[in-house]
C-alpha cells in the first residue's frame, strides 16, 4: 500500500508526539501528519495543551497535512484550521469548516501514508471516522471518540492501537487486548483514574512525549 519512495531501502523511524486528548504529531521527519489538533484546548474540561505545539505549527504547517475524526471541539479548533488555511482532512464538520479541506485519498497522494477511514457511532456528533493508518509497514488503528469496537470486525493485522479509555475497556471485555503490539492510550482526563487498566502493552503516553512507532 506504500508509495515507492527512492528512500525506501533506508529504514525510516515513525514517531508519535502526543499533543493532549486524541492530538498527535506523527512523523518520519520528512513528512507530518497532525491527527486531532488543532482543538481547543481545554474544551469540556478535557486536556488544555502548551500553546507552542501551535506556535511550532507555523514552522511547517504549510506542508503538513491535518487529519480528524469529528468536529468536536475537544478534537477540532474550526477557528485554527480556518485562519491557518491548513490542509484538512475528515467528516462533515470538518467539510464544512475547513478553508483548505482535502479528501482523503488526496491526503494519501500528500505523503509516506495510506489512510482507510471507517465511519464509526459517537453520541452528539452527525459524523465520526476512526482510521487506519498505513505508514513505514506500520499499521495503527486510531479510534477516536467512538467506544463501538465493532468496526474492528472488518480490520485485521493492527500493529497498534491508538485508543480512547472506552474503546480500550471494550477490547479488554471481549479479551483482544493481545491483539496488539502496542497500545497507546489517549483522551484520558487523569492518570490515576485509569491506573486499573494497567497493563505491560498499554502506554498512557505523557502530554509533549514522543514515543517511537516502530521497532
Ligand atoms: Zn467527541
Ligand atoms: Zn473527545
Amino acid at each position: 500500500m506504500h508509495k515507492s519512495n527512492k528512500n525506501d531501502d533506508i529504514k525510516k523511524i515513525l514517531f508519535a508526539k502526543f499533543i493532549g486528548n486524541c492530538g498527535f504529531c506523527f512523523t518520519d521527519e520528512t513528512d507530518f501528519l497532525y491527527i486531532d489538533f488543532p482543538y481547543v484546548s481545554g474544551a469540556y474540561g478535557f486536556m488544555s495543551f502548551d500553546a507552542r505545539h501551535l506556535e511550532a505549527l507555523s514552522q511547517h504547517e504549510k506542508d503538513a497535512c491535518f487529519l480528524f475524526t469529528h468536529a468536536h471541539d475537544d478534537h477540532f479548533n474550526r477557528k485554527e484550521v480556518r485562519s491557518r488555511k491548513l490542509k484538512a482532512a475528515g467528516p462533515f464538520g470538518i467539510r464544512c469548516y475547513a478553508h483548505d479541506y482535502i479528501t482523503i485519498d488526496q491526503l494519501n497522494r500528500s505523503g509516506a501514508w495510506h489512510i482507510t477511514a471507517f465511519k464509526t457511532k459517537h453520541t452528539l456528533c452527525l459524523e465520526h471516522y476512526s482510521y487506519v493508518l498505513e505508514w513505514h509497514d506500520t499499521r495503527i488503528f486510531i479510534s477516536g471518540d467512538t467506544k463501538d469496537i465493532s468496526v474492528l470486525r472488518k480490520i485485521s493485522n493492527i500493529d497498534i492501537l491508538i485508543s480512547n479509555p472506552l474503546f480500550l475497556k471494550g477490547i479488554a471485555k471481549v479479551k483482544r487486548i493481545n491483539d496488539f503490539k502496542k497500545i497507546i492510550l489517549c483522551h484520558f482526563r487523569t492518570k490515576s483514574k485509569i491506573a486499573h487498566k494497567a497493563h505491560k502493552k498499554i502506554i498512557v503516553p505523557k502530554q509533549g512525549k514522543t514515543i517511537v512507532l516502530n521497532p
